[in-house]
């Protein structure tokens, strides 16, 4: 049996892992993708990660991976299909019928891209539609394309896609955006970015592939003319498995302070599955080391 098992290999999930080798634990990570370092791989550039400003997001997964790998650490390629409590023993089941027993469980399983839940936004996933710039920005260069939503996510794929597109419209359902000044002040400077303002976008369509977006802008319909759509509008907490396990907020992510203790015995949650104000790389990878600090205490109690 292991003394903890690590959901999830982002920033928080690393880093535990970091701290559990470094605490003598006998520890592993669950992974779902084959080296895979969470959202932070599709960031096209991360400034405000202390002693690596101008990395892309994908190196900075890569380092934070090679630190853990360097200790020591066990990763297990799977997905986790359940999660259940037998006495003081966590049980996790994998989607491969794979079963791991643990004292504790660190819960670093991140989030996922919000949905517009908008007709043909499922239908033409991959074929217009994407929730990642990084990854598929080239396949429109040249073109026109749309990014959807008003945060630093938004407005980063904008600045991103504008390098290459003919035209971005950036299509925000308020007249001001949450993202941050520098990244609003680098958008409103480009000259291919038409900013799309009180628009909420209603139905995506086209033939084989999406051609259009249709946007209710004060209280008219329109069309616009898109070869992609980017579909940026915040992310949902990956807490399905701790449904009624853990005590979720009204928004389905796991309550727990910043010794990531959760209301269940022995299960601790990292980065963005958590309640917090800053959902950041920073703040992930300090849940990483304050929750194997919180299971060793609890570790040294078990019976
Ligand atoms: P976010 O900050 O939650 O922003 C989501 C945006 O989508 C908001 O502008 C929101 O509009 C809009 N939106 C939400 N639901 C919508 C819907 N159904 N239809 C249309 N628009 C919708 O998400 P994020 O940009 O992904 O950022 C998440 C976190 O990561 C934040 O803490 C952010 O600071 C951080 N982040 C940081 C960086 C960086 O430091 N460079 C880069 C990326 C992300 P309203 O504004 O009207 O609510």
């Amino acid at each position: 049996m292991y003394d903890i098992i690590i959901l999830g290999s982002g920033p928080a999930g690393l880093t535990a892992a970091i701290y559990a080798s470094r605490a003598g634990l006998k520890f592993a990570v669950i992974e779902k993708e084959y080296l895979g370092t969470g959202q932070i791989a599709f960031a096209e550039r991360v400034d405000n990660y202390p002693g690596f400003y101008g990395t892309d997001g994908y190196s900075l997964g890569e380092k934070l991976r090679e630190h853990a790998e360097t200790l020591g650490t066990e990763f297990i390629e799977g997905e986790v299909a359940a999660l259940a409590k037998s006495g003081s023993v966590w049980n996790i089941s994998l989607s491969d019928g794979g079963k791991l027993e643990a004292k504790a469980v660190i819960y670093a399983l991140g989030a996922s891209p919000r949905k517009l839940g908008i007709k043909g936004e499922s239908e033409y996933l991959g074929r217009g539609v994407s929730y990642c710039a990084l990854c598929d920005g080239a396949f429109f260069a040249g073109k026109t394309v749309a990014v959807i939503g008003g945060g630093d996510t938004a407005l980063s794929d904008a600045l991103y896609l504008s390098k290459t597109a003919e035209k971005v419209y950036l299509i925000h359902r308020r007249d001001t955006f949450r993202a941050n000044k520098t990244l609003s002040d680098k958008v409103k400077a480009a000259d291919n970015i038409e900013l799309v303002l009180n628009a909420v976008p209603t139905e995506i369509a086209g033939g084989e592939n999406a051609e259009i977006i249709i946007i209710t802008h004060d209280g008219t319909s329109r069309a616009v003319a898109v070869s992609g759509i980017f579909v940026a509008v915040g992310t949902v907490p990956n807490t399905a498995l701790v449904k009624g396990i853990a005590e979720l907020d009204e928004t389905g992510y796991i309550k727990a302070g910043e010794d990531c203790v959760t209301a269940a015995a022995g299960l601790f949650a990292a980065g963005d599955v958590r309640t917090k104000n800053v959902r950041q790389v920073i703040t992930a990878a300090a849940d990483g080391a304050n929750a194997v600090i919180s299971a060793g205490k609890y570790l040294d109690n078990y019976q």
